[in-house]
C-alpha cells in the first residue's frame, strides 16, 4: 500500500500504518501518532481515563479535523 497524501503530492511512498478511521495507508511523514485514552464507564453513566493510553495513528486530515473540535470548544 502507498501513502494516501504522497499519492496526491504525486509521490510514491510506502504506508507504514493505515488510518483508523478513514482507512487512508500513511507513510512515517503523514502519520500523526497520538495517544489514545482508554476509558471505562463507572457507576452513574460516568467516564474515567484509565491510567495507560493507547497509540492512535491519525493523518494530517483527520488531524485537523480533530483540532478543530478542540478549537470550538
Ligand atoms: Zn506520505
Ligand atoms: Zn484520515
Amino acid at each position: 500500500m502507498i501513502c494516501l497524501d504522497c499519492a496526491n503530492e504525486g509521490v510514491e511512498a510506502v504506508a507504514v500504518a493505515l488510518r483508523q478511521s478513514c482507512y487512508a495507508g500513511v507513510c512515517a511523514k503523514h502519520a500523526v501518532v497520538t495517544d489514545r485514552l482508554v476509558t471505562r464507564i463507572v457507576p452513574i453513566t460516568k467516564v474515567v481515563a484509565l491510567p495507560k493510553p493507547a497509540r492512535q495513528i491519525t493523518c494530517r486530515v483527520c488531524w485537523d479535523a480533530l483540532n478543530q473540535l478542540r478549537a470550538a470548544s
